[in-house]
């Protein structure tokens, strides 16, 4: 097979965004080499656009990939929290994070992946999965040619937010997305606005009904400028429209060079198991963004690095033990970060719930005090003061 160094693998990863590079790489670095591990994606992870406004956590991200200035647009000091009114808070801290080039990253886990021993193929089209006796059959074309079958004993699903992959397959049942959380996001890249490269900006109110609007810097010329609603707003409006009135009302001098809509699979209030039948799922696939930040790009990282553990077990062990290391991938996911998000998305309906006019007030009042005493906590404090039944609702995320 010409496109493949074999056509049997023991593991083929689909997808290779942030969590199916963590996850080829890691299983690369577990494995030594001793196995066949074969990273697909339909383009190469480094090509634009890439869906996202790049903003991580420099500790958290640091923790599982070391960062390098190289994949690194520019680091943040400051929030600023914007009401509807625009009155705005600003939430300052001298490590706030980091904007990252997401291309760049992305190449630099690539490297991650071919020094780990992965077999990579970034122009293959991952048609079909299709479960058989001794594992999977994936079924690909490469760079458009003919479609060709590999085999593999098991399969790594990355393949993001509205992955139809695993869709209508009978042994899946339970774990197959499709149902996800997935919630509406659009943004711009535009030139012409004003804003300080050291920040990024949150927009929050009814017009971002159940999400909120955002500023990110780029490069300090763009800025990366979007919203993302909750999955069950009715919008009057197309959501390109919305946003261009948003630019063209608040940012008249913006110049927008192009808008990409992409969706973003947030934890519900109930995770699904993650493996089943020898398909472990990782990343958005997997419904596994922080539902209120909706930061998802360490948050597959992690995901990924958990799964790569568990299929490592599951190709050591012989069989009888394989389902039982499938279940636990649900609990090793929970005991690292899926435990903080579903407290999270339980607060997430009474955090939708604060009014205009209380973030507004909020704001206004926090805007007066010095930005030293804007801290993350008075802010969020002032918010649900307003609303006394609301700190009762969110206990768990203050905790
Ligand atoms: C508008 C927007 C802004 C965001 N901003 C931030 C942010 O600032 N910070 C943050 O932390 N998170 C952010 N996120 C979330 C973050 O981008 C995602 O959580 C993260 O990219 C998920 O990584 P992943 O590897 O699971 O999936 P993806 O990054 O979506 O990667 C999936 C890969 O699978 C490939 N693929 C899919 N189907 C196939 C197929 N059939 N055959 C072959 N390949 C396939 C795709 O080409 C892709 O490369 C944002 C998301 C959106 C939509």
């Amino acid at each position: 097979m010409a496109n493949f160094a074999s056509n049997r693998y023991d593991v083929v990863v689909c997808g290779a965004g942030p969590a199916g590079l963590m996850a080829a790489c890691t299983l690369g670095r577990l494995t030594g080499g001793a196995r066949r591990i074969l990273l697909l994606d339909k383009k190469e992870p480094w090509k634009e656009p890439i869906f996202c406004a790049e903003a991580v956590s420099n500790d958290r991200l640091n923790a599982l990939w070391p960062v390098d200035p190289s994949f690194v647009r520019g680091t943040l000091s400051g929030i600023y929290f914007t009401s509807p009114k625009r009155y705005r808070a600003e939430f300052y801290s001298k490590d706030c994070g980091l904007i990252l080039d997401r291309r760049l990253f992305h190449h630099n886990l690539a490297d991650g992946c071919s020094a780990a021993g992965v077999e990579c193929r970034y122009d293959a089209l991952i048609k079909k999965l299709e479960k058989t006796a001794e594992g999977w059959n994936v079924s690909v074309s490469v760079a458009g040619g003919e479609v060709e079958t590999l085999s593999a004993a098991a399969v790594v699903d990355a393949s993001g937010p509205s992955c139809k992959l695993t869709r209508g397959i009978e042994c899946l049942q339970g774990i197959e997305s499709g149902d996800a959380d997935l919630e509406p996001a659009i943004f711009a890249v535009a030139e012409g606005i004003e804003h300080s490269k050291e920040h990024i900006e949150l927009f929050f109110g009814s017009e971002f009904e159940s999400g909120y609007g955002w500023i990110f810097p780029r490069d300090g010329k763009e800025v990366n400028i979007g919203f993302v609603l909750g999955k069950d707003v009715k919008h009057k409006v197309p959501l390109r429209q919305k946003l261009l009135d948003f630019i063209a009302r608040d940012y008249p001098e913006a110049k927008v060079k192009a808008v990409y809509g992409g969706a973003i699979a947030c934890t519900g209030t109930e995770i699904r198991p993650f493996a089943k039948c020898g398909l472990f799922k990782a990343g958005d696939a997997a419904s596994c963004v922080n539902p209120i930040s909706r930061s998802g790009i360490v948050e597959s990282l992690l995901c990924g690095k958990v799964v790569a553990e568990s299929v490592k077990e599951w190709l050591d062990d012989s069989g009888a033990n394989r389902e039982a290391i499938e279940a636990k991938t649900l609990d090793r996911w929970m005991a690292v970060l899926g435990k903080k998000h579903l407290q999270v998305a339980r607060a997430k309906a009474g955090f939708n719930k604060i009014s205009d006019a209380q973030f507004d007030r909020a704001a206004k009042k926090l805007s007066k005090l010095p930005r030293e005493k804007q801290t993350l906590f008075r802010i969020f404090f002032n918010v649900l003061w307003a609303a006394p039944s609301l700190i009762w609702k969110m206990r768990s995320f203050l905790r």
